[in-house]
């Protein structure tokens, strides 16, 4: 039967050597979890969420697909770094925590960009985001009725110095919620206009 359906949302995949970094720093604060409070992420589906579209019908995909395109044509490249780490509470309820990572260097870029794409999809008639947008990595959420959760926010060898990386795409992605944590796919990629923005001569 043909997919009718799929679990979107629009995110910035960060690459290899990033991803590395926080895997050993996700195996750090995996020993220190010693109750198990927290459910952390695979580190291979770590992504920068720019928007969540949810159960999408797939007959929208091309749709959608090409708003994101017009959207990242008209973008340039910017740099972000691995920040410090933080927590905050889920949109699960009050009482569940998410740990994550900040993004530093150009994340102006970042807030515009995130912008750019909701105002295309709000346009499409997606639900415009109402809450500010933290740029952010999130490496685990605690589970359910967990009641005192151990400190994650220090790490000695956190944030790395080395942990800066280039921004060219966004990308389309595909969620498959399991028991065991989701798995995503990316569906498709949108780059941003490789050459600089012309000015046009006086
Ligand atoms: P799980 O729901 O099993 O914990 P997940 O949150 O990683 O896994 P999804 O719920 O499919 O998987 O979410 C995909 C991405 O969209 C994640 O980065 C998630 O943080 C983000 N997200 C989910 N719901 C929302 C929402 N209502 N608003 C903004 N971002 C969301
Ligand atoms: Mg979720």
């Amino acid at each position: 039967m043909q997919e009718r359906s799929f679990r979107a949302f629009v995110a910035i995949e960060i690459p290899d050597s990033i991803r590395n970094m926080i895997s050993a720093l996700i195996g750090r604060l995996r020993e220190r979890d010693v109750t198990n409070c927290v459910r952390w992420v695979r580190p291979e589906g770590i992504h920068v969420t720019l928007k969540f579209l949810g159960d999408t019908p797939a007959v929208k995909e091309r749709v959608i697909e090409s708003a994101l395109e017009s959207t990242a044509a008209i973008r340039q490249g910017f740099d972000l770094s691995l920040g410090p780490l933080g927590t905050f509470r889920s949109r699960r309820g009050a009482r569940d925590q998410v740990v994550w990572v900040g993004l530093s260097s150009e994340t102006a870029q970042l807030l515009e960009l995130a912008a750019d794409v909701d105002r295309a999809l709000v346009a499409m008639g997606f639900p415009m985001e109402t809450r500010p947008f933290t740029p952010h990595l999130t490496l685990g959420r605690t589970n359910r009725g967990v009641r005192s959760v151990p400190s994650f926010t220090e790490d000695a060898a956190w944030p790395p110095g080395d942990g800066a990386f280039h921004v060219n795409h966004l990308s389309l992605m595909e969620s498959n919620l399991r028991p065991d944590g989701a798995r995503y796919t990316r569906r498709a990629i949108f780059p941003f206009s490789r050459s600089p923005r012309i000015e046009r001569p006086l």
